[in-house]
């Protein structure tokens, strides 16, 4: 029988990429969007090519309710959940006196609540199980601070408190709980930045090239294995040595 993960966010770039990744590995897959269904349904079709079982679950993680039946559809499609990767994720670059309240929830709701409601939904049936692992998708911006993204580094750094502070209540339950904190990775997100701005951020990575949705969702894949149950509390950064 196929463990299955949950990836929210899986519609976009790096969701994506983990969610076929963990297909690849040999899980059922199911794939959370926000808006994006075309896309959503795009990653379903490239679990499906490699052979792995997913079906794609409109799910706005701002919002408990739907969490909890997206959760319960989830389980009722796959059965209970090895793997939740908390993934969905907003960027906005601004001023911190510009930044509205509307932002600051919305930002916050997103990485923070939107976790928090899955991990919530999802861990009664991996206590169950006394077996399980939640990988939150933080930023190098949550280690060290962003300048004009202070709500994005705030969220990421509640993220990252969320994650060891979970890590410690359930350790002892046989469930791991990490942040995989990626750098400057060339999706959606980071394009949006524009070409220059790309290209100058480029030009301060030790390794030389912007991160690829792959390097992310490599690591990923190394905490979710059997062999990863000794990790837990970390935030493993992917960033080609641009935070050390
Ligand atoms: P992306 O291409 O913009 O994808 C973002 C994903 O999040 C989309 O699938 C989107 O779904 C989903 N999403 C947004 N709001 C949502 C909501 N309210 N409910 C449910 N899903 C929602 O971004 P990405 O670059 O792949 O980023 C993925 C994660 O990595 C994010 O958490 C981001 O903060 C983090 N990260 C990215 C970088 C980078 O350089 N790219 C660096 C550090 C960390 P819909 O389109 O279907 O709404």
């Amino acid at each position: 029988m196929p463990k299955t993960a949950i990836v929210t966010g899986a519609s976009g770039g790096i969701g994506r990429e983990i969610a076929v990744k963990l297909g690849c590995e040999g899980y059922s897959v199911a794939v959370l969007y926000g808006k994006s269904e075309d896309k959503a349904q795009k990653t379903v079709e490239l679990l499906e090519k490699s052979g792995a079982k997913a079906r794609a679950y409109a799910c706005d993680v701002r919002k408990s309710e739907q969490v909890k039946n997206t959760v319960a559809a989830v389980i009722a499609d796959f059965g209970t959940p090895y793997l939740l990767v908390n993934n969905a994720g907003i960027s906005e670059q601004k001023l911190f006196t510009d930044i509205t309240d509307e932002d600051w929830n919305n930002m916050l709701a997103v990485h923070l609540s939107g976790a928090f409601y899955m991990t919530r939904a999802v861990l009664p049936w991996m206590l169950h199980e006394k077996n399980g692992r939640i990988i939150n998708i933080a930023s190098m911006w949550g280690e060290t601070g962003g300048s004009c993204e202070v709500h994005y580094s705030a969220a990421k750094a509640g993220l990252i408190g969320m994650t060891r502070a979970l890590a410690k209540e359930l350790a002892p339950s046989g469930i791991t709980v990490n942040a995989v904190s990626p750098g400057a990775i060339a999706t959606d997100m980071m394009r949006a930045l524009g070409e220059e701005t790309c290209r100058l951020v480029e030009e301060e990575i030790p390794v030389g090239r912007l991160g690829t949705p792959a390097d992310v969702a490599n690591a990923v894949a190394f905490l979710a294995k059997d062999e990863s149950a000794y990790i837990t509390g970390q935030v493993l950064s992917v960033n080609g040595g641009m935070v050390i």
